[in-house]
Formats: structure tokens, sequence, C-alpha cells
């Protein structure tokens, strides 16, 4: 992989590895504007929901490095709160398009409105937003390969307060993730003078490196870079005036930091209406004639609100 120095860094919708040599710390920034917005925004969600959507995103952006992948990775919660499922899909630049092209992000939530302004007005006071509106569950973490890999799926019982403890406890039952993420989503008023707000998150993720047997290992350096990671309040992962470049730099302020070539993102949901026929054309004939209301199967898409309709004839029914 090509280095440079931290020095040339993009500022938004991309994921900047980077690493700490002294540390033996490998880690990616996650900086997403237009492309988290794009994911969030004509959902309709309330603001907790994006917020918890908003992180999983994040989430899922700044493990694809760490998992070590190509393909797609998505997080999924199932649970039996107001939010009983959300689904974040990452999907790693490559294949057809190029090692250039943009990773993908696309992601939704499933939520019961009214449930969800109960549970976060009446919630007990000690449970957090997110044991609030996901309740009891667990998150999937899958990896779905290139052809020819395995495909991959670990699962983790969402624990503690919020999501990011949820995948830290999932680290630690990984034996070969020593790692730590630090999530921040907000809304923040637009640039463009409109006046309208816009989702924004930011994210980093550190890795030690696996490789060295345990004495050759520098636990000091590896618990300062957790400490800096783990403190809050010294400055805003979100601030849109920020550079990439200044964001580590505050975050490792006395750090040979090394940046790696970035990954930009985008928004772009994967549905087509040849993926929807295929779809549709794997239910026996008769099911499928179920289907049809009006004359028509109409499908939505639940990440990007896509339309398909399909006379029978189009599927041969
Ligand atoms: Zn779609």
């Amino acid at each position: 992989m090509r280095t440079r120095p931290a020095t040339h860094v993009a500022t938004d919708d991309v994921v900047q590895p980077f690493s700490i040599e002294r540390a033996d710390v490998r880690g990616r920034l996650v900086r997403l504007g237009p492309a988290l917005d794009g994911v969030l925004a004509g959902h309709a969600y309330p603001e907790a929901v994006a917020t918890l959507l908003g992180e999983l995103l994040v989430v899922a952006v700044a493990s694809a490095g760490a998992l070590k992948f190509q393909g797609t990775l998505s997080l999924q919660t199932s649970s039996d709160g107001p939010v009983p499922l959300m689904i974040a899909e990452y999907r790693a630049p490559g294949g057809d398009e190029g090692d250039t092209a943009p990773a993908r992000l696309r992601g939704y939530a499933r939520f019961d409105g009214p449930k969800v302004a109960a549970a976060l007005q009446d919630g007990p006071v000690e449970h957090s937003t997110m044991q609030r509106l996901l309740g009891k569950g667990s998150l999937a973490f899958t990896v779905e390969p290139t052809p020819g890999a395995e495909r991959y799926q670990g699962v983790t019982a969402l624990e503690g307060p919020s999501i990011v403890e949820s995948v830290h406890a999932y680290f630690r039952q990984s034996e070969q993730l020593d790692a730590a993420i630090r999530v921040d989503v907000g809304g923040v008023t637009r640039m463009d003078g409109s006046g309208r707000s816009q989702w924004r998150a930011g994210g980093v993720l550190i890795q030690r490196m696996p490789g060295k047997n345990y004495l050759e290992r520098n636990d000091d350096e590896w618990r300062r870079a957790l400490a800096l990671v783990g403190s809050s309040g010294r400055f805003d992962l979100l601030d849109p005036t920020l550079s990439a470049r200044d964001t580590l730099h505050l975050l490792f302020p006395e750090d040979d930091l090394r940046a790696f070539d970035p990954v930009a993102v985008e928004a772009r949901c994967r549905c087509s209406r040849e993926r929807v026929d295929m779809v549709l054309r794997s239910f026996p004939a008769s099911e499928m004639a179920e289907m049809v209301v009006d004359g028509e199967i109409a499908v939505t898409c639940e990440f990007c609100h896509a339309h398909y309709r399909f006379v029978p004839a189009d599927l041969g029914i």
C-alpha cells in the first residue's frame, strides 16, 4: 500500500486510514456529510432513530478496515423495542467498478413512530436512548465477500447503553481483534446558507496490529492511544470546518502519523429492476400471483424507497 505523510487528506465523505508506527496502531478516521444525509434523509426518521442508525453506519464504515475483507459488510440489529430492525451496509470499492470507485453506503431502520415517542418520554430513566428504542436483542456482523471467498457472520448481544458498547463487546469476543471505536452523530446547519440542517457523523477506530508476540508489545503506547480515542469533549468529530488531517492531529497530537490513500464514500443503493425481478421469480408462480394488486406487483426498496412495478406478463405469470 502506498503511504504518504499525513498532509494530503480529503475532508468529507471519506475514510482516512492511518497508522501510528510507534504504538503499532492502525486506524480509520471516518467523516460523513452528504453521504450520511443521503442515507438518512427521506425516511422521516425521528431524530433519535436517525442518530442510532447514523451510529451503526459509522461503525460499519470504520470496522470494514479492521475486519479485512472485500465485498460487503452489513451490521444488523434485531430487537424487541420500537425500532426492531436496523441495517447498515458498507460496500468496499473494487470489483467491477475498479478500485478507485467510491465505497457505497446504504441502510435503513424499521420503527413504530408512536411507540418511539412513548419510549423516549416514558422509558425507564436508567435506560439510554438505545436501550429504550432497541430493547433487547442482537447485533450481527455479516461479510458477503467477493465471489470465491467464504461468507462470515458473527453475532453479539446488544449490550450496555450504546451501539459502540455492543461493538466493543463484539471486538472483545473476537480474539484477534484488539480495537476500540468512538462515534459522534449529529445534525449541523448546512454551509450553503439555506439554514437547513444536515446530518453529519465522525468516527475513529484504532486497532492494535497483530503479529507481535506479547512480550514485544508496547502496552503503554496502546493504552495511551485508547485513552486519546476515549477522551471526549476535547474537540468535535462533527466540526465541518475541521479537515480530516486536523482532526487526526487533534486526536493524536504528539504522534508520528502516517496517512494512507483515503477512500471516498457515497450514499448509493444497490437495488435494481433486475435484482427485484430475480427475487420475485424465486417465488412459486402461485405466490407471485397472490402478490398482484390492481393488475400489478409493486415493490418498494426499503433502503432507498425506489419503486418497481411489474405486470404479470413481465414475470411470465
Ligand atoms: Zn434501493
